[in-house]
């Protein structure tokens, strides 16, 4: 049985109760799609107890319509995490989440200043500060983030580290659709013809010979590039589709 608990305080006593077992923690903003469901599925398998958070945080959005648009399917993410044996599910209110209304915030310097954090100010501090608090709560073994979002987990690993944290991060592989679009809760929101055209982002960064060229191909092909970067190894690439922001990397 998968219980949902809503406040931090309620969080906390469930968690007390488990002492002595292995928690795998999985983050969420809901709107779950298959790559969510991967993280569950190696939780699953790694810890005595697996916990979902589903968090729609205001803090890590810079566009207010971004937010507002963000898919909700409370009863489908429900269904998801019930099928996959989820035992407990953190589904916080903002006012519990921000008592002090956000003047505490967790900043990093230098990396979180760079690609998504150029194009979306104060996207991270948000980020680093809800998944601070939500590792304080939940206090988990090992926590499972995306490597779709792969800047986000670098800096999540970089931030258990500094501040010496009881708990290990593990990367899960980008889930993809056939057509090799990384798969993410703002593809519905896409058009047919938006979603036909999406697949061009991960075949630009993988086949072009430079960051360079694979952004003048997908600015030719009509969308909108932010961003088209080699870091250490990595192509990082963020391009607008009509409203729609998509964001995607590959090791090259
Ligand atoms: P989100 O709810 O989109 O913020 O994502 C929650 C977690 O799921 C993050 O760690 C994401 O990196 C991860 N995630 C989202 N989409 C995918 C995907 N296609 N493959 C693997 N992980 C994903």
């Amino acid at each position: 049985m998968t219980v949902v608990l809503r406040s931090p305080q309620e969080f906390k006593q469930w968690r007390r109760q488990q002492k002595g077992s292995s928690v795998g923690f999985v983050p969420t903003m809901g709107a779950l799609h298959s790559g969510h469901e991967e993280l569950l599925k190696r939780a699953r398998q790694e810890n005595d107890l697996v916990v979902l958070s589903i968090f729609v945080n205001p803090t890590q959005f810079n566009d207010p319509k971004d937010f507002e648009k963000y898919p909700l399917t409370w009863d489908q993410d429900l269904k998801m995490a019930e099928t996959n044996k989820v035992d407990a599910i953190f589904y916080p209110r903002y006012p519990e989440m921000y008592p002090d209304n956000y003047r505490y915030k967790v900043t990093e310097g230098e990396y979180s200043k760079l690609l998504d954090g150029a194009h979306r100010p104060g996207h991270f501090d948000g980020v680093l500060s809800v998944v601070m608090k939500l590792f304080n709560i939940v206090a988990p073994t090992k926590a499972y983030f995306g490597e779709k979002d792969f800047q986000q987990m670098t800096l999540i690993k970089g931030m258990v580290e500094s501040f010496f944290m009881d708990l290990e991060i593990v990367p899960v592989a980008t889930v993809r659709e056939e057509d090799g679009l990384a798969k993410s809760s703002r593809n519905t929101r896409l058009n047919s013809e938006e979603r036909a055209k999406a697949p061009a982002i991960y075949k630009a960064i993988r086949e072009s010979k430079s960051a360079e060229e694979a952004a003048n191909s997908l600015n030719q092909q009509g969308f909108k590039v932010d961003y088209v970067t080699d870091i250490d190894n990595r192509r990082y690439v963020a391009a607008f589709l009509g409203e729609v922001r998509l964001i995607d990397n590959v090791q090259i």
